[in-house]
Formats: structure tokens, sequence, C-alpha cells
């Protein structure tokens, strides 16, 4: 701190005659009953009534009288209140700023202890799902009759299309065409803007105080642009499904694909627009159960499927809550 300190006058109040808000660099007894200023009643004033020191010269924290307790200049080397020495005395306390102290955090409200009734139902809800729990694993076994069989079979036919996309134009792929490019926002940044600053008052011990500025940098965000790409490319699409299910055949088997256009390899790796070929292949089969007027039906694996012909028994555990257990099929 290059610049010159100001000084400030600290206030105190009249412990004898309750006059407020004398000057603490100032008046140095009570102009009231002429009480001798003591340092433990000093405070700060409030923020926007701060009243400076005029010709004040700081010479450091006021000494303490042992004798009557009177604030005495460092320079001093008399009590100016009854005449004793320095030698023996203590500094004065310096007095902490309250008025910027940050306010405490608010306590959370306390929760409303819950009434007895909904402790209830939440009692019973708990014990019906135990209760549905132990129903649904108790099982029985019974014998079913398999009254339907079903199975269908997929193949995707997939096709190279164009398609749009859009991309960081710094990662734009290389078979893209049909290319704009548009400024968007990519990302935001911390810039520098400007300072956040205050006062710390700070008691000096003689009646006076001064301020520190304390300074903190503020931040903004600014916004980040990039070239974004929007282009057509051509990728392999699902187009099309065949399909084949139990209506077609009694006997599982995978659809016709019949002929696919421009199929891939003639053309090598570039592949022309309208191109098809094989994608992914999907089957299931179900089984349709029957036992004491109840009808169930499983999915199950192909396996499974094939060892249940139609009008066939086969042992079943059926669970308390109605359902049936299809892990139990064999
Ligand atoms: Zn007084
Ligand atoms: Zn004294």
């Amino acid at each position: 701190m290059a610049e010159k300190e100001i000084f400030y006058e600290m206030l105190w109040d009249c412990a004898q005659c309750n006059t407020r808000g004398m000057l603490g660099g100032s008046h140095r007894h009570c102009p009231t009953c002429g009480a001798a200023q003591d340092p433990a009643h000093r405070y700060f004033p409030k923020p926007g009534e701060e009243v400076e020191a005029k010709n004040h010269k700081y010479v450091g924290t006021d000494w303490s009288c042992a004798y009557c307790n009177s604030p005495n200049s460092a320079a001093a080397a008399h009590c100016t209140n009854c005449g004793a020495g320095q030698d023996g005395t203590k500094p004065v306390a310096i007095i902490a700023d309250t008025v910027n102290a940050s306010i405490p955090l608010p306590t959370p409200a306390a929760t409303a202890p819950g009434s007895h009734w909904v402790r209830w139902v939440f009692g019973l809800l708990a014990l019906a799902m135990v209760v549905i729990g132990i129903m649904f694993f108790t099982t029985r076994e019974t014998t079913a009759t398999v009254s339907q069989r079903n199975w269908e079979r997929n193949i995707q036919i997939e096709r190279m299309l164009s398609v749009s996309d859009s991309a960081w134009c710094e990662s734009l792929p290389a078979d893209a065409y049909s290319i704009s490019r548009s400024k968007e926002v990519r990302s935001t940044r911390r810039v520098e803007d400007g300072q956040d600053c205050h006062d710390e008052r700070q008691d000096k011990g003689d009646g006076t105080f001064v301020k520190n500025r304390i300074c903190s940098p503020r931040y903004r965000s600014e916004p980040v642009y990039d070239y974004l790409c929007h282009f057509q490319i051509n990728r392999w699409q699902t187009y099309r499904t065949v399909k084949a299910s139990s209506q077609d055949s009694l006997v599982p088997m995978w659809p016709g694909v019949g002929r696919l256009s421009n199929t891939v390899g003639t053309m090598g790796p570039m592949v022309t627009l309208g191109a098809e070929r094989l994608g992914s292949r999907h089957e299931s089969y179900a089984l349709t159960l029957t036992a004491g007027g109840k009808t169930w039906t499983c999915n199950v694996s192909e396996p499974v499927w094939t060892k249940h012909p139609e009008e066939t028994t086969t042992p079943i555990k059926v669970r308390m809550t109605g359902g049936v257990d299809c892990g139990s099929l064999k």
C-alpha cells in the first residue's frame, strides 16, 4: 500500500452518563460528564456514517492506564487522567469489525413428524408387497396341454441411402457431399471482467480505524464459435423387413429375400446409392399352454419349442399369483 492511509474515527459510548456516539480519536474524555474514554466501549460506525480523523497522526496503539483504565496515546509518558506512569501497562484491546460479518445460513426447517395413519398405510403396503413376493415365488406343479405353437423369423434388408447429418467442420467425414456450414456456439470460456472490491476496516487501537481495499477479479463467460458443417452422406439404413411366421409354414424357416438391387461388391469400396444388403436377423418361438381352464403363452428357445408338439402334455410350475413359470418348461 503505497498510498497514504486515511484514518477514521472509532465511536464510543460513555458508561457513566450514557452519552452516545462520541469520536474515539478526538473525544478522549466525555464532553458531558468528563469521564475518561473506555477503550472496551469503542465500536465501528455504520458504513456510510464514517467520519475522517482530520490531522490525525498515528503513533501506535493506546496504552491502558493500570490505575484508572483510561486510554492514553502511545506518545504520552503519563496518564492524562490520573498522572500514573506508562510502565507495566498493556495495550488496549483491538475491536473486531462485525458490521460486514457474513450472515449465518438459515437452518433448514425441521420436517413435520409423520402422522400415525400415514405410517399405518406404509406398513400395510410393505406387508402386502412381502405377501405378493412370497406368492410369486411359491409354485405348484401341474400338467398343461400345448394348445398352440407360433414362430416368427425376420430379416432386415438395408439399403445405401443419402442421409442428412452434421458435424464440426474439423471432423467432417471424407465422403460427405452437398456441404454447407453455419457458425454455432461450441463452448464457453471464462473472461476476466473487472474486479469486485470491498473495504475491510481495521481498528488501529488509538480511537481510529483505517480501511483496506480488498479486490478479487470478476469473470464472465463468453461463447466460443466454430463452424458446423451440414452435409449429405451415403449410409446403410434399415429399409425393409421380410417376415415369415407360423401362418406360412408349420416348420420354421427363414423368409425368402428375393433379388437384392445392386448387390455389394460389384462397385468396389464405393457402394452406389440404392444398393441393398442383408441386415440383422431375429427369431422368436411361443408356446400357448392350457391347464384347468387357464391359458398362458411362453416365449421359449427353438430347442424347447421343437420338443413340444401340439396337443401333447407337459409338467409346468404355476405361481400362487396365477402366472406360469416359463423357465420350468424343459
Ligand atoms: Zn459522560
Ligand atoms: Zn490513570
